[in-house]
């Protein structure tokens, strides 16, 4: 009998969803399984956590999600997940989950919770203040420069450096090359150099 990969996957349950990490399913619980997402659409997303990018299936009702697993025809994790990605349907389906910004301000015990606008808003203008404040035209550095009898010496110079050292950004694993490389000409544009990415922390 031809088994696909995505049979397999099935029939052992190996594909992590319900929290059953490394521990294969009984035929009950695979036909459970089988109900649970029997009319349920099928999508499928990139696990946010980390830069391997494993796919994962997001099955939905109405609207609600019901399952998450791996994606058994992603070339990248081939149907499997790590605990991590494993967990993904918690992070949808959890009464703790933070669905609102919270804002501590200086000197204050508490979090309280605000809205996106306000948030947006704040953090629009701290980065337009900070930038403001730190934004070098012009910064010196030393260079080799050559005299006349061929030694080399140490030389200051002032180059033109248009740029930020205040403000720094942490990219993200769950951005694509498109949200990446806008992502890059926005931060680029503000004259920000410390720029990274979570695939390369
Ligand atoms: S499932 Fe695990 S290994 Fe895969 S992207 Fe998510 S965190 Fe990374």
């Amino acid at each position: 009998m031809d088994v696909s990969r995505r049979d397999f996957l099935k029939i052992t349950g190996s594909t992590l969803a319900l929290g059953s990490v490394g521990t294969a399913l009984s035929p009950e619980e695979a036909t459970a399984q089988e109900l649970r997402i029997k009319n349920a659409k099928q999508t499928t997303t990139i696990c946010p956590y980390c830069s391997v990018g494993c796919s994962i299936l997001v099955h939905t009702i109405d609207g609600k999600i019901v399952n998450t697993e791996g994606d058994p025809d992603s070339p990248i994790n081939e149907g499997t997940l790590c605990p991590k990605g494993a967990s993904l349907f918690q992070m949808a389906n959890n009464p703790a989950r933070l669905t609102k910004p919270l804002y501590r301000a200086p000197g204050a015990l508490e979090w309280r919770e605000v809205e996106w606008e306000w948030a947006f808003d704040q953090i629009a203008r701290k980065v337009k203040d900070t930038r403001d404040r730190t934004f070098k035209l012009t910064s010196k550095s030393k260079i080799k420069e050559k005299k006349p009898d061929g030694t080399e010496v140490d030389v200051e110079k002032e180059f033109v450096v248009n740029r930020t050292d205040g403000i720094a950004h942490v990219g993200s694993a769950a951005m694509d090359n498109e949200e990446c490389y806008l992502m890059q000409k926005l931060l680029r544009s503000w004259g920000l150099v410390y720029i990274e990415h979570q695939a390369r922390i």
